[in-house]
């Protein structure tokens, strides 16, 4: 490579400006970054206080020549960038020669760095961007930076940061991706002298995927692999009986880059389309190969966000390479839900069905037909399109406020009798009713309007969800969980959550992305209120106890979703946060829809609805709707 010189400013000023430091994930990220594209096998992270007092990245990469050392901490200094036309083809992580510059400027570094050439290496010191003297040290090949005291001289700054644990969890949310997008570099990750992750650097994804997101999770997945002329997207899905309850676990890379790309989460979720839960995603693990000109990514001053050349060749690549991989997954023992399945479920239409009308056009760019086959695993293809062809991706950007909960269908009466789901089905343990509820949906009580006085009686159960109640010329269709879940909130809320709580003969190890551990680790009183009992394992948790309310199996997702409520809810308001635990509670402890459920309870339940005690699910949903003998009439044309 090159030596290093500053930018011409023309140059400069083409590549788009930002603070690249905001924290000190920003500073892990920059540096092993540095590191890769300098060729290193090896890269170790260490830090102590979130990041904040001391964060060391070394590598075993090419190292710094040491006439050029001051020169790579001065803005715009870069190896990698010599004209405009360069950013059109970037192959590099970094491009922008800013983000030594921009460290150096609210810290304390210190380099150690030898290059092959060099029998003696370089160090170099720097204090708020100003150098002190370049002096000779013996050392390994590579590169060491230590960066201490992160905006000691920017207290406005510092003030922003949050607790050293938040922090460390943001650090080490970084390293994974990092390591997830290079499986051919070995990545250290310590954290207060404790060490958290080790990638073997073998080259294949499924060992850093096993590293990093756990065997638990590791095991739920499917490889993804499909290539065609212009891209390819390989990597791994989660199985749609193993999706979780936040989109913390999905990853995206494109060319070794991890970005953010509501593009490819488009395309990944329209592949699980009627396949996975409402209120649940799939995770995944997905890098899109693609021509260095095919991708802008000088779009974003953390270089996080792409902008593709052909939006739609890249949605028709990863829903088809997504889509294949879950259909050898529907023909394995191990695949749980099969469309007909969960036919009787309530439908997440995900993201866009609107904007793939409205953007339904001429099938996508060329050249991507040959990425996966294109026979669907779903009973209705996409809107529009033919069999053959995928949904065309979403012109707008799309972004999480845009996946509305799908209206209810309409009243099972009418609905043609799905085949229900065995009740061993694990992965419909939990009720599609527990969603918030639409929010221009009518906010009138449904039912039961006739007076208590009236006499009635539980006519059966259909569905093994709906319980039928006959009440004069009425018949109520009540939500067993939904109601259920009411009523158990009540019951908390007013006499608080006591739970009854088993000690685990061996402890359930999970594996939460960072900030929902952290989320968890720090509410630890909170948790005890409600059960559980919870010890840091490494990167993983071990959970010593847990409350009966929760199947032992289903407490690695139980506390994911729990750290999801503290998350949204935030430390500000801990009144809300309890209430958002209480919630996730009373679900767990209510009885499940497709569960068999024995007659005394179904009596209770629904003598609580029909007192009237009970209208509305926890998150606003009825739990009962009504057929009056007159619409059945009309229905037979008896009337
Ligand atoms: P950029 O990565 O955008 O080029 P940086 O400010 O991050 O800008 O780095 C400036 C230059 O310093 C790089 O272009 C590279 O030549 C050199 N450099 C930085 N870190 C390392 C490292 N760990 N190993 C080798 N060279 C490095
Ligand atoms: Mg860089």
């Amino acid at each position: 490579m090159p030596n290093i010189q500053v930018l011409d400013p023309h140059v400069a000023d083409l590549i788009a400006a930002g603070e690249v430091v905001e924290r000190p994930a920003s500073v892990a990220k920059e540096l092993m970054e540095n590191a890769i594209d300098a060729g290193a096998s090896t890269v170790t992270v260490e830090i102590s206080h979130g990041g904040l007092t001391f964060l060391r990245v070394t590598d075993d990469g090419k190292g710094i020549p040491a006439p050029e050392l001051k020169t790579a901490f001065l803005r715009h200094a870069t190896s990698k960038l010599r004209t405009e036309y360069d950013l059109e083809a970037i192959g590099t992580l970094g491009f922008r020669g800013e983000a030594l510059a921009a460290i150096a400027a609210v810290s304390r570094i210190e380099v150690l760095t030898r290059t092959a050439e060099a029998d003696l290496g370089a160090s170099l010191s720097l204090e708020g961007g100003v150098p002190g003297k370049l002096e000779e040290a013996g050392c390994p090949l590579g590169t060491t930076m230590v960066v201490r005291d992160l905006f000691f001289n920017t207290p406005a700054r510092l003030k922003f940061m949050k607790k050293d644990a938040a922090e460390g969890a943001a650090v080490f949310a970084v390293v994974q991706r990092v390591a997830l997008s290079h499986p051919e570099v070995s990545i250290k990750f310590i954290r207060d002298g404790r060490q958290e992750l080790l990638t073997p650097g073998d080259g294949q994804l499924k060992s850093a995927v096993y590293a990093v997101l756990g065997r638990e999770l590791a095991l739920g997945f499917r490889e993804v692999k499909s290539s065609g002329e212009e891209m390819s997207v390989t990597g791994f899905v989660s199985m749609p009986a193993c999706c979780r309850a936040s989109r913390s676990w999905q990853f995206f890379f494109v060319n070794g880059r991890q970005v953010k790309s509501p593009l490819m989460m488009a395309a990944l979720e329209e592949a699980y389309k009627n396949q996975r839960m409402v209120g649940k995603f799939p995770g995944c693990v997905l890098h899109l190969q693609t021509k260095l000109n095919a991708v802008d990514v000088n779009v974003h001053p953390a270089k996080t966000e792409v902008k593709f050349g052909g939006e739609r060749a890249v949605f028709s690549a990863v829903y088809h390479a997504v889509l294949s991989a879950l259909e050898g997954d529907a023909s394995h023992p191990q695949a749980v839900l099969k469309n007909t399945e969960i036919a009787g479920v309530r439908k997440q239409d995900t993201v866009t069905e609107n904007q793939f009308k409205i953007n339904v056009g001429p099938a996508a760019h060329g050249g991507t037909s040959s990425v996966g086959p294109s026979r669907s695993l779903r009973a209705d293809p996409p809107r529009g399109a033919g069999p053959t062809q995928p949904p065309i991706p979403p012109v707008v950007r799309v972004h999480d406020s845009t996946y509305t909960p799908p209206r209810p269908t309409k009243p099972p009466v009418g609905a043609a009798a799905p085949g229900r789901p065995p009740a061993s089905t694990s992965s419909l343990e939990d009720n599609p009713v527990c969603k918030p509820p639409l929010e221009n949906e009518p906010a009138k009580a449904p039912a039961p309007t006739a007076s208590s006085e009236i006499p009635w009686r539980v006519a059966g159960e259909v569905l093994n969800t709906y319980i039928i109640v006959e009440q004069g010329d009425t018949v109520y269709f009540i939500d067993k969980h939904a109601a259920h879940e009411r009523m158990n909130f009540d019951r908390m809320k007013a006499q608080g959550y006591d739970p009854m709580a088993q000690t685990l003969l061996t402890p359930a190890v999970c594996r939460l992305p960072p900030r929902e551990r952290e989320a968890l680790l720090a509410q630890r009183p909170l948790l005890e209120e409600f059960g559980f009992e919870v010890d840091e394992l490494g990167a993983d948790l071990a959970v010593r106890q847990a409350p009966f309310d929760v199947d032992a199996g289903d407490i690695p997702a139980a506390l994911e979703e729990l750290a999801q409520k503290l998350l949204t809810a935030g430390s500000a308001d801990p009144a809300a946060a309890r209430d958002e635990l209480l919630h996730t509670m009373a679900c767990k402890a209510a009885i499940k829809g497709g569960w068999h459920s024995a007659p005394q309870e179904l009596e209770r339940v629904a003598g609580a609805v029909m007192s009237g005690q009970v209208k509305y699910c926890p998150h606003g949903r009825p739990v009962a709707i009504e057929l009056t003998k007159k619409e059945l009439e009309k229905q037979f044309k008896r009337a």
